[in-house]
């Protein structure tokens, strides 16, 4: 399928255009309809498969940019990661004027990130250390969350971060579009899936173009 077949914000097509993305990938494919619909999704997938257009594109797509609230929380299992999600999704967001994507990452000093909090932002994109001492000692307002998304959450819970992700779902809203993408679906991913998304649906993606 094409990206120009989908009902989405014309300045995302616009974007893609620009990007040269025509075609969606495999996992694209699979997921957009149904996450664009604000169904949480169990999606399954290889590196390189496309994972990260397959979040970015439904939540640019929901966002309400007169809102200057955080409605979107990505976790991601290392800084690295995270910036490359927010680079995509600034690429995709190039014709919206004025969306603000911060990350929130350790490895680089914390006070910045809080005077950059105050001026608020739209969507966040951080590592799970880094958030939760956000909303340990800033107080980030995550109560007009409207999706959430996890990335790599195999990587996250091989680096032992279950109850951490666990303790951060604790302060979103239960009301919320929740997309969890991983390479791997083993116990622990279920485990983690039954206690953070509602009736989601498992898109299972064995090709990486
Ligand atoms: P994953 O998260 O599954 O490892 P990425 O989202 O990082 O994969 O995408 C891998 C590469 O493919 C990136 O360079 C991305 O820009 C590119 N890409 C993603 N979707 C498309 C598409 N529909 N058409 C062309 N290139 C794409
Ligand atoms: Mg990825």
């Amino acid at each position: 399928m094409q990206f120009s077949s989908l009902e989405i914000k014309k300045e995302i097509l616009e974007a893609l255009d620009t990007l040269e993305y025509k075609n969606m990938t495999k996992v694209q494919d699979l997921s957009l309809l149904h996450t664009l619909e604000k169904k949480d999704v169990i999606v399954q997938s290889k590196t390189g498969s496309g994972k990260t257009l397959a979040f970015a594109i439904p939540v640019v797509n929901l966002l309400d940019i007169k809102k200057y609230r955080i409605q979107t929380l990505i976790l991601a299992p290392t800084r690295e990661l995270a910036n490359q999600i927010a680079d995509e999704i600034k690429k995709i967001c190039r014709f919206i004027p004025n969306i603000k994507v911060l990350t929130l990452c350790g490895g680089v000093p914390f006070k910045p990130q809080v005077a950059s909090l105050e001026h608020g932002a739209h969507i966040v994109v951080g590592t799970v250390g880094r958030v939760m001492q956000h909303i340990y000692e800033t107080k980030i307002d995550l109560s007009s969350i409207e999706n959430f998304v996890l990335d790599e959450a195999d990587k996250m819970l091989d680096m032992g971060f279950y109850e951490d992700i666990l303790k951060i779902v604790e302060v979103l809203p239960k009301q919320r579009q929740t997309m969890l993408f991983s390479a791997t679906y083993e116990e622990n991913i279920k485990e983690l899936a039954n206690s953070v998304l509602t009736n989601p649906l498992y898109i299972k993606n064995e090709e990486v173009h």
